[in-house]
């Protein structure tokens, strides 16, 4: 796996309050569905563990997700916006509510209250 995606996945890790670096291995939950997932100390993922773009890669620079892309500096790889996902759940956000783009209010909805979930897990790395 390339290096700075496994930089982005030990980033993600590290500044989720739910996650837990033990022997080695860090260990949280899925953002969407809480199932558990594993990285090694290196950043290489255990099983399923993908990163999450919470606010969607793709709607940076568009006027109708401003305000959402704000909240993370106006920077997709921003800390605050990546998480740890499972392959599934990334995959399918992908095919649903991403693909609608920012000018559909449910996208939005969505979108935004997974910001607002990973927000309450931020903690300083
Ligand atoms: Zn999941």
């Amino acid at each position: 796996m390339r290096t700075v995606l496994r930089q982005r996945l030990l980033l993600a890790a590290r500044t989720d309050a739910h996650a837990v670096f033990n022997e080695e291995v860090w260990t949280t939950r899925c953002l969407h569905c809480r199932r558990v997932l594993q990285l090694r100390a290196d950043g290489e993922p255990l099983g399923a563990a993908t990163l999450e773009h919470v606010v969607p890669q793709s709607w940076f620079g568009m006027a109708s997700a401003q305000a959402l892309t704000a909240r993370v500096g106006g920077d997709a790889d921003d800390p605050r916006n990546l998480a740890l996902a499972c392959a599934s759940c990334n995959h399918g956000k992908g095919r649903h509510h991403d693909a609608n783009g920012p000018r559909d209010a449910r996208a939005i909805e969505v979108v935004t209250a997974l910001l607002d979930k990973r927000l309450q897990r931020w903690r300083d790395a």
